[in-house]
């Protein structure tokens, strides 16, 4: 734990993923304290937290992520990312975390959707699996299939069903 001067125990109040010269990972961690009111920021190397974070935290990546969900998701989406932190040992939620498959679920896909998710624009392609994998396994189907894909690209996405 990290103590403020002032002999306050120091609060951890976000993280920011960054990357040293080099492009290797770096975590900006701040802290304040809720006694004084000071205000410190540490880089360390990502993964590195001795000390520094004072509960289960959220990158502001992986906040910004979550915020752009569709709301009747983000609540099922956090409990579950946040229950697999837990299990892993993590104190840290980072972007590449909400990518990351989920333990135990194996979801297929249907040839035709797979195909189609080729056709989703790259930057959003990856969260658009994620998406798509959560919903058929929160409806307790293990497969993901064409129809899925219209129905969350429309709630979602914001686009036309396309033939
Ligand atoms: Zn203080």
């Amino acid at each position: 734990m990290l103590t403020c001067g002032c002999g306050r125990w120091m609060h951890t109040e976000g993280i920011e993923e960054r990357a040293y010269e080099d492009g290797t990972p770096q975590w900006f961690i701040r802290s304040e304290c809720l006694g004084c009111g000071l205000k410190v920021g540490a880089d360390v190397p990502a993964g590195r937290t001795d000390g520094l974070v004072d509960r289960l935290m959220w990158t502001d990546d992986a906040l910004h992520r979550l915020e752009r969900m569709p709301p009747y998701m983000a609540p099922f989406y956090r409990d579950d990312v946040e229950g697999q932190a837990r299990i892993l040992g993590e104190r840290v939620i980072t972007y590449e975390a909400l990518l990351r498959p989920r333990t135990g679920e194996r979801i297929e896909w249907e040839p035709e959707a797979e195909q189609r998710l080729e056709r989703v624009p790259a930057p959003v392609r990856a969260m658009a699996r994620v998406e798509l994998e959560r919903t058929a396994a929160d409806r307790g189907t293990a497969r993901v299939t064409v129809g899925l894909m219209e129905e969350i690209k429309a709630k979602y996405f914001g686009m036309g069903a396309k033939g």
